[in-house]
Formats: C-alpha cells, sequence, structure tokens
C-alpha cells in the first residue's frame, strides 16, 4: 500500500503542471525505442548566500574569480534542455532568492516553455509577498531547508541565527499561497538515532507536504569529514525512515522513479556555466558558454555510470 501510495504522489509531482503532460508521454515512449530523454536540470543561479550550512555543495564550486550566467545564457540553455526532453528545471544556488529579479524571470520562462519549476531556498528572504510573486511567475513547488523541528540545532547547522523561524514562515507563505512545499532535510548519523528525523516527517504531514532527505555527501564544509558517511547500519535506519508515507529521497526523482539518475536524467548547471552529472558530484563535462549542452551530455554518458538510471544505487555521490 506504501509503494502504491508513493507511486502515485510522485506521479502527481511529475504530473503538477498539466502543460507538459504530453512531453512526459512523448519521453516516455521515446524511452521505450531506446531513447535518453532529460528530465531534471538543476540550474545554479548564484553561489551567494546568507547561510554557512554544514553540507552545502556551493561551498566547493563558488569561485569569486568567475563571472555568473547571466538571464540570456540561462535561457539558451533552458531551451537546449527542452529540446534534449528536460520537463523540470530546479533553480537552486547558494540561495536563488538573492538573485530575485534573475529567478523570477527563469521561473516564467519555465512556465512559458511548460515545463514544472521549482526552487532550493533557505527560506530567508521567502516572506508573504515574494511567495506571492513567486506563484504569479508560475513557481510549481519550493524545496524549503528544515534539518530539524529543534530551532537551536537548525540555527547551528546552518550557522544563521533565526534560520529556523523564517523557514517555518517560508514554508506557511508557500502554502498560504498554492505553492506545493516540499521539506528538505539533510540526513546525518545523530539524526537516524534520535528521534529528530521523524519529528520533520511529523511537522510535514500536517502540511500535507513531503520531506526530501539528502543523504549526508562529503561535500563543501564536510569535505574532509569520513565520520559523516552512513555505514551498513545506518543505511538499515535510512530504509526504515522511507517507509514513512511522507518521505522521499533524490533518487525517485526521476521517469523510473527509483535509481541515482545522475547524468542520465538529471544535469547540474553551475553558476559559471559547467555542466555536471549532479552538484554533489563535481566531475565537470564542459562549459555551455562554449559548446552545445547536447555535446556536453555525450561527453558525459560516455562514463557508464552517467549513461543510464542506477536502479540499485541511492546516490552516487553518497
Ligand atoms: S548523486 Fe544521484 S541521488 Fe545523489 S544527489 Fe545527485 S542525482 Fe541525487
Amino acid at each position: 500500500m506504501n509503494s502504491f501510495y508513493r507511486l502515485f504522489s510522485n506521479a502527481k509531482i511529475t504530473l503538477m503542471n498539466r502543460k507538459m503532460v504530453p512531453r512526459v508521454i512523448k519521453n516516455y515512449l521515446f524511452m521505450s525505442i531506446g531513447g535518453k530523454p532529460l528530465r531534471t536540470v538543476e540550474i545554479a543561479v548564484t553561489y551567494k548566500c546568507q547561510c554557512n550550512c554544514e553540507h552545502c555543495s556551493a561551498e566547493s564550486l563558488k569561485d569569486i574569480f568567475k563571472k555568473e550566467l547571466s538571464i540570456k545564457e540561462i535561457k539558451k540553455v533552458m531551451d537546449e534542455s527542452v529540446k534534449l526532453g528536460a520537463i523540470h528545471f530546479i533553480f537552486t544556488g547558494g540561495e536563488a532568492l538573492i538573485e530575485r529579479e534573475k529567478l523570477m524571470e527563469l521561473i516564467r520562462y519555465a512556465d512559458k516553455k511548460n515545463c514544472l519549476s521549482s526552487i532550493d531556498s533557505n527560506g530567508i528572504l521567502l516572506d508573504a509577498k515574494t511567495a506571492k510573486e513567486l506563484k504569479d511567475a508560475g513557481l510549481d513547488a519550493a524545496c524549503i531547508s528544515l534539518d530539524s523541528t529543534d530551532k537551536k540545532s537548525h540555527d547551528s547547522f546552518r550557522k544563521f541565527e533565526g534560520c529556523h523561524a523564517k523557514s517555518i514562515k517560508a514554508i506557511k507563505n508557500c502554502t498560504n499561497n498554492g505553492i506545493k512545499v516540499l521539506i528538505s532535510t539533510v540526513i546525518t548519523k545523530e539524526g537516524l538515532k534520535d528521534n529528530s528525523l521523524y519529528k520533520v516527517l511529523d511537522y510535514s504531514k500536517k502540511l500535507d507536504s513531503s520531506v526530501i532527505f539528502c543523504l549526508p555527501i562529503m561535500t563543501g564544509n564536510w569535505s574532509n569529514n569520513k565520520e559523516i558517511r552512513l555505514n551498513k547500519k545506518d543505511y538499515v535506519l535510512v530504509d526504515k525512515l522511507m517507509e514513512h508515507p511522507q518521505a522521499r529521497l533524490c533518487e525517485e526523482n526521476n521517469y523510473f522513479f527509483k535509481g541515482c539518475a545522475a547524468g542520465s536524467q538529471k544535469i547540474a548547471i553551475s553558476a559559471y556555466g559547467e555542466v555536471m552529472p549532479c552538484s554533489f558530484l563535481k566531475e565537470k563535462y564542459g562549459n555551455i558558454r562554449e559548446e552545445r549542452l547536447e555535446a556536453i551530455i555525450k561527453r558525459m554518458q560516455k562514463k557508464k555510470k552517467y549513461s543510464k538510471v542506477n536502479r540499485k544505487i541511492k546516490c552516487l555521490a553518497a
């Protein structure tokens, strides 16, 4: 029953924007004859951010000497992505809302292209007026970070005093404005042992939302920290956590709803135009400022692990 509910609710998210249904069907038909359509393109709008989170991948991608992509450059790569099958754009950062006008314009463009759009946000700038503006621009979903229902532990993880209160407010502002909210929570060894991850799940249930759990990855401030990596026993607890109907993992975000899609159905584009299989896998295969996206993806998919969805692997980066 739980897996049926899961499949139904994942499919519901995929089909949230009705205008893209014909393209989803086309992509499944294309796959049935061996085609490899893209699904999700994650675009870093900026690497500026108010927080300094433990797990952040942006920290190791940021380069103050490089120029961030312009709206025109991002629109061009969105056009190319749609031609390759993309149906979902994730606008991320840093904190994408710091580049407010740029973000709003890109959401409007995704809507014009009949694509699902979502943002990753720490919630700090997501007040009621902004939520309405995002909705009017055509935003489908907001993935808001909430690492714990405990104020102290969330704020210390994010290294920003008051971040927890802002996240809660942002979640309410989105819900009140008809934006689907997904709560983004990083799994930690501690969280698996105490009850804190289940508390976030309970909170999301009240909102009729889901929690997208991120596995801990050695990146950013965790780059040299082997302690954070989960072992076999921890993964047993992750599997148990995933039995909760509200719990999701990134691996459900592909056409099969199972397996890591990095490089095959999902790609990430850095704020400087570099193309990677995922923002947590920092192998760069080319730059959209110098080459067509299709050529870069072809090069990436020559690597076996990025040639198709790795159905038996939860996350290639973890
Ligand atoms: S490596 Fe795969 S599962 Fe892990 S975050 Fe990236 S796309 Fe998601």
